[in-house]
């Protein structure tokens, strides 16, 4: 297939969404309860609720809805430590847009920016590398956000900032990682998953490698898949044709974007700029080891949380807001006491309801309202 509209198609999707109830139906049969398949990536979700994947599927697949937006799993502390960097009167704060509106514990970016602050919304960091050439006086800091999808973008900027001795550009790093919080939700104990539709994007830089431990040592099927409806029903499908044959393997569904290899340019600049952190932050799922990256000390001059003394604490979330939760598959974005009415896109109360990636934001902008209240009265949930 060439053209989008061909990863479209209504015929293709009838004649997946019946090879999937076929299989589906099969493996409850012998299994006598439904599947958890956890999409990890915030693309996906956002194409799973656009698209009305769910409503395909047949009740005997429950999709849990991972992690995987940055901006969602962003906690409040770091937030926080980002609207005090932006306040400082030497500064020039850049960021992409959906991390803006991300609340802290007292201020989202926007609000800080509708105080005064200067914070600039950019579409790359070199733009914000542009705006440090062009304000020499300034301090410009780039607000790294991401998964490994966006470390080399984030790592060449800095590579080439050292290059050009540019003195007044930093990095606040908040880059997060992939394969340990596979892990981590591999090992957690309310937590079922039997198998995951993988990154696509991520995969394009790491590759397929990482992923094998998924099942060699945990005995789970999972599928590297692209971004379109077809893609994500193909690879459910793939998934289950796995479970159905009581085999379990890393397979590429992707493989017109993704090389086994992955992307050698990307992972040589990531791993000549960054290092893991023991541990970091993520909202709702606390702290996971080994999940995050901070930069190398050989760039330490590229460093905002060196070159700047910021508090980083630690900042629990309302205790209304089950974000957590919901990225843990416990219960669905709409079980959540605050959802669509204290929180909603245009005032989010949790993360999840930010991004367009974010399930409850998906859930709130695609679902069937009518629907989803409904379900919210018989679940006993107020309305
Ligand atoms: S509705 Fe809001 S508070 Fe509740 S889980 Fe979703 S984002 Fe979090």
């Amino acid at each position: 297939m060439k053209y989008v509209d061909e990863f479209r198609d209504p015929e293709r999707a009838a004649a997946l969404q019946q090879r999937i109830k076929h299989l589906a139906a099969q493996i409850f049969a012998r299994r006598g309860r439904p599947l958890q398949l956890m999409e990890f990536c915030g693309g996906h979700t956002h194409t799973i609720f656009r698209y009305g994947i769910e409503q395909l599927l047949p009740d005997s697949i429950e999709l849990v809805h991972g992690p995987g937006c940055p901006v969602c799993v962003l906690p409040r502390g770091r937030v926080d430590d980002c609207v005090a960097l932006a306040q400082r009167p030497e500064v020039i704060f850049t960021t992409f847009g959906d991390a803006m509106r991300v609340p802290g514990s007292r201020q989202s970016l926007l609000e800080a920016k509708a105080a005064g602050a200067d914070v600039r919304m950019v579409y790359s960091p070199l733009d914000a590398l542009a705006l440090a050439r062009k304000h020499p006086s300034r301090e410009v800091i780039f607000f790294a956000l991401g998964f490994e999808t966006t470390m080399p973008s984030t790592a060449l900027t800095v590579l080439r900032a050292a290059g050009e001795n540019i003195g007044n550009f930093s990095l606040f790093c908040n880059h997060i990682t992939t394969v340990p919080t596979i892990k981590a939700i591999l090992d957690s104990a309310d937590m079922k998953i039997d198998g995951f539709l993988a990154p696509g994007h991520v995969s394009m830089v790491v590759g397929e490698t990482p992923f094998h431990f998924v099942c060699d040592h945990y005995h789970k099927p999972l599928v590297i898949t692209g971004f379109e409806p077809l893609d994500i029903l193909q690879s459910l499908w793939m998934l289950l044709r796995q479970i159905h044959g009581g085999y379990c393997s890393v397979e590429n569904q992707y493989s017109r974007v993704v090389a086994s290899g992955g992307n050698d340019a990307g992972l040589n600049a990531i791993h000549q700029v960054f290092e893991l952190r023991e541990y970091f932050e993520w909202r709702g799922l606390g702290s996971i080891d080994h999940s995050g990256v901070r930069i190398r000390e050989q760039y330490a001059a590229f460093d905002a949380e060196r070159k700047f003394s910021l508090v980083n604490l630690q900042i629990a979330d309302p205790k209304s807001c089950q974000c957590g939760e919901v990225l843990k598959g416990v219960i669905r974005p709409w079980q959540c006491k605050v959802f669509g009415e204290q929180c909603n896109p245009q005032k989010p109360l949790g993360a999840l309801m930010v991004s367009s990636e974010g399930a409850c934001a998906a859930y709130y902008n695609f679902g069937d309202q009518q629907a989803l209240i409904r379900l919210r009265e018989e679940n006993g949930v107020s309305v």
